[in-house]
């Protein structure tokens, strides 16, 4: 049978065994048609059913997470962790806090980081976890309860060579820090179960930055092939949380004039550059909306959500060089890819978990501009996290500089691995074919080996 058409009964079994969970149909839908042309070149993974065994996850575990608000009141929420490969190593992947997390953008998550950490060249499976809890609102208090009950029921399914989670959207380091409390009391054990950890329990200098970091590496190193580099050229970055924040630090080192960067209530327009400091202390420290930027400073403009272009939004509507979606997943529309091209665009370098829709990816692939995947480009934050997990290991603690010299060499194999895969499957710079296929034959060549389990 064409391989084609096997692609084509994978995603019908899917859409009819995972109703109503598109996001996962969607990850699974970009990494599948790119697999193609691998699967054209070797007939083994069809043979072993490499496809219809990757898309299942190995284990979903969903539970009840009970805890007690302010106000003495019972509050309930869902609990998830979604083990979904493990065949070249520990499952590792993130927990997501927000109230729209659910099966299928948990599994969609999970599936993605398969893939993205076997492109690290690390030994690391895919997983990704989280709940339908809002930390937004919450007093401190409240946060270190939920976090304690999530973990009550969590610590049955990791270890640290089992399972090992890190940070997402809404799980920073306060949240890490309960969720590690929470394991040691239950387990009496003090090991690296989590990354993201405190520099004072076992965390690694340079976790925190390496998600941002990494993501202005891959471009710097996609830019090169084309005979650019980041200098003076101006960027656009969506969110103001930790990729975001860490994306506009370094894109300053490099040389680059991060000009805006939006929240999920609107978006700061500073023609000048961002002015890194005040914004820190608005979204690390007050927790607060960007609003109160523009209120502090007269030379940036404020674009409310309201004021937002029908089906796109406005940070993709500021002249740029280089935009880095870096909030959250189908974050840039058709509309924006066609506004971010009229603007002169040269890359769109992914921060986020799929944050381009599959409309302006197939845009993009028709267009002049250069396109990094997500699971390429900010794979730098779990790469750091597996660094984490050697220190850990070998009770050591590297310096800052180290760390991120090994996530620069990381970033620059990644680069590389996914550039010249493309190259050998005759689509070179298509980087969203370069890095599915790298990042598939790996895991698929290690399920092979293992055989049918
Ligand atoms: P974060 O610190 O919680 O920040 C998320 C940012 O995105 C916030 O500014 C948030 O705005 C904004 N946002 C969330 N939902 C939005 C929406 N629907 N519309 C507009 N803006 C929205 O999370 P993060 O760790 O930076 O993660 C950002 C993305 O990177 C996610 O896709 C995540 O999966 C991916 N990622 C993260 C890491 C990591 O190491 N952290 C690694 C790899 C990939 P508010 O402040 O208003 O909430």
């Amino acid at each position: 049978m064409p391989s084609k058409k096997i692609v084509e009964d994978v995603l019908a079994y899917i859409k009819q065994s995972s109703p109503g969970q598109d996001e996962f149909y969607q990850a699974s839908e970009e990494v599948l048609y790119a697999l193609l042309p691998l699967l054209e070149e070797d007939p083994k993974y069809l043979e072993y059913n490499i496809l219809q065994r990757i898309v299942v996850p190995e284990r979903s575990i969903m539970f009840r997470v009970n805890w007690l608000d302010d106000y003495g009141k019972i509050q309930t929420n869902v609990g998830y962790r979604v083990q979904f490969n493990a065949a070249i190593g520990p499952y590792k992947g993130g927990l997501r806090f927000h109230p729209t997390v659910n099966l299928g953008i948990v599994k969609f998550l999970g599936f993605e980081q398969i893939f993205k950490n076997a492109l690290t060249g690390l030994q690391i499976g895919g997983a990704k976890g989280g709940a339908n809890f809002d930390p937004k609102g919450k007093s401190d208090n409240e946060i270190m309860r939920f976090c304690q009950s999530f973990m009550s029921e969590l610590y049955k399914y990791i270890g640290k060579h089992k399972d090992v989670p890190a940070g997402d959207i809404g799980v920073g380091a306060r949240e890490i820090g309960y969720l590690f409390g929470a394991y040691k009391k239950l387990t009496g054990e003090f090991e690296g179960v989590l990354t993201g950890k405190g520099i004072n329990w076992g965390g690694s200098l340079a976790r925190k930055e390496a998600t941002g970091y990494g993501s202005v590496y891959f471009a710097e190193n996609f830019l090169n092939v084309y005979g650019q580099t980041l200098k003076g050229k101006r960027c656009a970055i969506s969110g103001s949380g930790n990729v975001a924040i860490y994306t506009i630090e370094k894109l300053y080192e490099m040389g680059a004039i991060p000009i805006s960067c939006s929240d999920s209530r609107g978006t700061i327009y500073h023609k000048e550059g961002i002015d890194l400091a005040k914004l820190k202390v608005i979204k690390e420290i007050h927790h607060a909306s960007l609003e109160e930027y523009a209120d502090t400073d007269c030379k940036c403009s404020y674009i409310p959500l309201s004021k937002y272009p029908k089906d796109a939004h406005a940070v993709w509507d500021i002249p740029c060089d280089v935009a880095f979606p870096s909030a959250t997943q189908n974050e840039l529309t058709l509309k924006d890819a066609q506004r971010l091209e009229a603007n002169g665009c040269i890359l769109i370098n992914e921060g986020a978990n799929m944050p381009t829709t599959p409309k302006a990816l197939a845009f993009i692939a028709q267009s002049d501009m250069l396109f990094a995947p997500g699971k390429a480009a900010n794979a730098g934050g779990v790469a750091t996290s597996q660094l984490e997990m050697s220190q850990n290991a070998s009770m050591a603690q590297w310096s800052f500089e180290e760390v991120d010299t090994k996530l620069r060499i990381i970033m620059q194999n990644i680069f590389k691995t996914a550039y010249d895969t493309s190259v050998a499957f005759d689509c070179k710079g298509d980087l969203v074919k370069g890095a599915n296929i790298a990042g598939f034959k790996k895991v698929a060549d290690s399920m092979i080996e293992q055989g049918c389990v």
